[in-house]
């Protein structure tokens, strides 16, 4: 396992121009926003090297990553079909491929129109994404942030799944998704085995504030982070055991949340799993400074800390992660709660 595991980092490493362990680090290369460590001890001992996590981010600009949804059609065109950004949502992002790995080709406002010219088998997430017309060229946006008109159905790839029930929620989007905590880029998706969070590669020292009102139920400050040192990797069990590491977190916190604070998505999420009534506890990690204390409340935008390369980490990001359960924890134990997926949560 350990030799296996070994190969693997190995070869993400090679993939991604990273330096290995052995040598110095060289000067800081875009890939080196990308990667977060934890979890990385739960990959099966049967892998598949295709759905490693980060092969997919560091071939999105040039090409499809191996695990990528096959594509429905490519080209078929419907008189008059086209996708619209719901009006709800702030800005998404038009990819490069049908998948959240692939770098945004763009972004697109709440009710821009497009037309549709191709769509994408469900991702590992469970969503389509719809090929659209964009800037001269096509780019790929994920099938719940937009609705599609009538005359698409003409298509055969088009089904009634495309269509759900109560298309347009006419809420405000502060009570529909989270506020995004910053504008830093998705760098790494979720994965219920081997990534139970979500990373945005910020810059270093990037302020960021709580979604919701709340309060911190874990305030964890890395004792081994130095400044020359502030974070080890990869790392494995002994890291994840340590709370001199945050866990493989570093300077880490996590938010509890009451239900009726909670975006609809969420709360839908949470009636679906039978806890209605229940709790979200956020956890945001790798911090370089934390701000807030264990049973401090917060409002929506209280400063959380200031990002950072800290824990398990190769370069500066925040690593988000959203756990839900009908238990009102005070202090830690949060991890025994349902991991859910925090793209479904905010605003993209
Ligand atoms: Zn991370
Ligand atoms: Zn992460």
């Amino acid at each position: 396992m350990k030799q296996l595991l070994d190969f693997l980092l190995g070869l993400i490493r090679g993939l991604l121009g990273m330096p290995s362990q052995s040598e110095p680090s060289s000067t800081p290369s875009r890939a080196e926003d990308v990667p977060c460590d934890l979890g990385m001890h739960e990959v099966p001992e049967s892998v598949d090297t295709s759905a490693v996590p980060f092969v997919g981010m560091a071939a999105a600009s040039a090409a499809a990553p191996a695990a990528a949804p096959d594509v429905v059609s490519a080209s078929a065109q419907a008189a008059d079909c086209t996708v619209t950004v719901r009006p709800e949502l702030g800005t998404v992002n038009v990819r490069t491929g049908p998948r959240i790995g692939f770098f945004p080709a763009g972004k697109a406002r709440g009710g821009a129109v497009f037309s549709l010219s191709g769509a994408s088998e469900p991702d590992e997430t469970g969503f389509r994404w719809f090929q659209v017309a964009f800037e001269g060229g096509s780019g790929w946006i994920r099938s719940d942030l937009v609705l599609l008109s009538e005359s698409c159905k003409q298509l055969s790839y088009i089904t009634d799944a495309d269509y759900p029930d109560s298309p347009t929620i006419p809420t405000p989007p502060a009570t529909t998704r989270f506020p995004r905590p910053t504008t830093a880029l998705l760098s790494n998706g979720y994965s219920s085995t081997r990534h139970p969070g979500i990373d945005l590669a910020t810059a270093m020292g990037t302020p960021i504030a709580a979604s919701a009102p709340g309060t911190v139920i874990r305030a964890i400050r890395c004792v081994n982070c130095t400044e020359e040192r502030p974070n080890r990797f990869p790392c494995g069990p002994t890291t994840y055991s340590d709370e001199k590491w945050g866990y493989g977190y570093g300077n880490f916190v996590v938010v509890r949340h009451d239900y009726a604070v909670l975006p609809d998505p969420m709360r839908e999420a949470m009636d679906d799993a039978n806890l209605t009534g229940g709790f979200a506890y956020v956890l945001y990690a790798h911090f370089q400074e934390l701000r807030v204390d264990l049973g401090e409340t917060v409002q929506a935008g209280t400063l959380l800390g200031r990002t950072g390369n800290h824990g398990c980490s190769t370069g500066p990001h925040i690593h988000i992660e959203i756990r839900i359960g009908n238990v009102e924890i005070v202090d830690g134990q949060w991890l025994a709660q349902k991991a859910v997926n925090p793209v479904r949560f905010y605003v993209l």
